[in-house]
């Protein structure tokens, strides 16, 4: 499969602010339904079309539309109008600094990337709330652009309660964010690889609050995740054998 169409899903403005700017990406007004709040970019690298989709802003409450929902009409939104042939999540985490994470460390998502709010303790249900959506083998691209590799763990809310701690452990996470495994839901559906960027804003197993963390850190780690977002497009623009193994999705 060779790439030429590459959709970046970001939640939050200030996240792709530096991306916007680094390569000169243009809005693109009508791309989408005029009631719906994403705003969308698009631009070129190489031979590949580059679109960017951002979850804009809530209308009611005027702040970035992060989390779950936002993020997976992005990503139909995108797949739908543009076709891509290889998705990026690209946006800011918590890692843990008992797993070596530092503020400004960019991860790639590797092995699955799981939901760890998602508790529901029926059979069947129980596998179908984690998720688990296996990433495509990272371990080139990785290597490549220097990027540390872990399993994302997704859930709708910036602080972390004793039982998400339990589950992102079980999951064998390394970084907590509130986008990636919803964007892997839409993503195998269409059977399109995903790959999931994330730069630590803060540390959630130290004593610093979550939230002063993240808003110290948002635009150091905004500038390192674009250093890396663009290293990956180059690299994957155009790549005709993107990932080591040749699968791309398969749960
Ligand atoms: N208080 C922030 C709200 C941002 S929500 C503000 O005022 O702007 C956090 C966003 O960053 C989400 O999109 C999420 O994916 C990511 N994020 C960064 N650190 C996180 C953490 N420790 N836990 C969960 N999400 C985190």
């Amino acid at each position: 499969m060779k790439i030429s169409t590459i959709a970046v899903i970001m939640a939050m403005a200030d996240e792709a602010k530096p991306f916007i700017e680094a390569l000169g990406l243009k809005p693109a007004v009508s791309a989408f339904d005029s009631r719906l709040p994403m705003e969308v970019y698009t631009g070129a690298v190489e031979k590949a079309e580059v679109v960017l989709v951002v979850g804009g802003k809530d209308r009611r409450f005027g702040v970035d539309n992060v989390g779950t929902q936002p993020a997976t009409l992005s990503t139909y939104l995108a797949i739908d109008t543009f076709k891509p042939d290889l998705l990026i999540n690209a946006g800011t985490a918590g890692g843990f600094k008992s797993k070596g994470a530092d503020i400004g460390d960019v991860y790639i998502g590797s092995d699955s990337i799981r939901f760890h709010d998602r508790r529901i303790p029926i059979p069947g249900f129980a596998a179908y709330g984690i998720g688990s959506y296996r990433t495509p083998d990272v371990d080139d691209v990785a290597t490549a652009l220097g990027l540390k590799k872990g399993v994302v763990s997704t859930g709708n809310s910036l602080d972390m309660l004793p039982e998400d701690r339990l589950v992102i452990q079980a999951n064998q996470g390394v970084v907590k964010e509130m986008e990636a495994a919803a964007i892997a839901w839409v993503a195998d559906l269409y059977q399109i690889p995903l790959i999931a960027l994330k730069s630590i804003t803060d540390l959630v197993d130290t004593d610093t609050p979550t939230q002063d963390d993240f808003l110290k850190n948002l635009n150091l780690a905004s500038e390192k995740l674009q250093e890396k977002l663009t290293a990956a497009i180059y690299y994957f623009a155009g790549n005709e054998r993107p990932f080591a193994d040749d699968t791309s999705l398969a749960s």
